[in-house]
């Protein structure tokens, strides 16, 4: 993961001046440590950690919460988790000045939902347990442990204050096309949770096992957006998503994955930042099929997002501005914190 937009944040979320002068302001966002107040094992690549603490009570979003992300900061191999007690607004250099054995493991997330009262929220997070690829990370290895009473840093919104990372604005369109893998699986349900009940189209998620779909699959989602699990259960990332997603656009094709060389691991194309330096101001031509009027949000790893992206964009001619294109995460890379 680069530093920079959007998968830390930190650019363009955190304002480059404090609220007001004095050195003693409180941050725009909230970054302090909470505590693990419950863990439950919700499937087998899922652990779902309920996170509180006295920082929270500063804990606000306007609005729904859709794909609001978040970051934590896991502890060091030591355990020991980087303090950011006192911090102003030149903490992230502070951080950075830190030895990287000392700042522990920052990583992105999504709140899939927020519990208690407005005093006392409770944030919800759905890790996933990289089971499948013999590939831990800091992330993951603290999920398989998590027990009540473990401390992480969150940096999360601050109520009242602008914070950005909602990347899903479908503005006035007719019907929704959400996709995406296991770790896009927690902000889709949120959306589904969020979404007017009048809402119109589909959202399909590919998650490891069927184990995992069973847990899943009671999101109460609009009447008239069809929810589809699609578990993998050994078959190839990302290859159940393109096949579905090909079948309910109605287009043939392969479902060949797309060469190793030719995927940004940084992958993140929305209407309003493209990792690939686009010119995201450029009407597209389109092809006047039947995608207009269609909003598409699309997360996960990064090489089977590119796939689907190559589909919409350039098969089908789809506008860029009806899409948001996500690399969650990249195979084979760890994010860089
Ligand atoms: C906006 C946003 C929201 C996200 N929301 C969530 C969320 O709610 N829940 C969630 O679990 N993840 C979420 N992710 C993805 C998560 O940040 C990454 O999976 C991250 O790499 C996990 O960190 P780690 O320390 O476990 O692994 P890293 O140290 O980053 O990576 C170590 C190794 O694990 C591999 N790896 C990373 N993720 C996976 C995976 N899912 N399956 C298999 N191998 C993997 C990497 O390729 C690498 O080889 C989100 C990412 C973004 C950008």
């Amino acid at each position: 993961m680069r530093l920079g937009y959007p998968n830390s944040m930190l650019a363009a979320e955190t304002p480059t001046e404090t609220p007001t002068e004095t050195p003693t302001a409180p941050l725009p966002m909230v970054l302090d440590e909470v505590e693990v107040e419950t863990v439950e094992r919700i499937s087998p690549s899922f652990v779902r950690v309920e996170l509180g603490g006295p920082a929270l009570a500063d804990f606000g979003v306007d609005g729904p919460l859709y794909d609001q992300r978040i970051k934590l900061v896991f502890p060091d191999d030591a355990g020991r988790l980087p303090s950011f007690a006192g911090a102003d607004d030149s903490w992230w250099g502070t951080w950075l000045d830190l030895p990287e054995s000392e700042r522990g493991h920052l990583r992105t997330y999504s709140v899939r939902a927020v519990r208690g009262t407005p005093a006392e929220p409770r944030l919800v997070v759905d890790l996933v347990l990289h089971l499948e690829h013999d590939a831990t990370g800091p992330g993951s290895a603290w999920a398989a442990q998590a027990a009540p009473g473990d401390r992480l840093v969150v940096m999360a919104p601050r109520r009242g204050v602008p914070f950005g990372g909602i990347e899903f604005t479908p503005g006035t369109a007719s019907e929704l096309l959400l996709v995406g893998d296991e770790t896009a699986a927690p902000a889709i349900c949120r959306i589904l949770e969020d979404l007017d009940r009048d809402a119109r189209g589909a959202a399909f998620v590919e998650v490891p096992v069927g184990r995992d779909a069973t847990a899943l699959a009671g999101v109460p989602a609009p009447a008239n957006v069809d929810v589809v699990w699609l578990p993998r259960d050994g078959a190839p990332h990302g290859s159940r998503l393109d096949r579905e997603v090909r079948r309910h656009l109605g287009v043939a094709g392969s479902d060949d994955p797309v060469p190793e060389t030719e995927v940004d691991p940084d992958l993140w194309e929305t209407p309003v930042y493209s990792s690939s330096g686009e010119d995201v101001d450029l009407p597209v031509a389109t092809v006047g099929h039947d995608l207009d009027g269609v909003y598409a949000w699309i997360a996960g790893e990064s090489g089977t997002v590119t796939g689907l992206r190559r589909l919409l964009v350039r098969e089908l001619g789809m506008d860029r501005r009806q899409v948001a294109f996500m690399g969650y995460w990249r195979r084979g890379v760890a994010m860089r914190s």
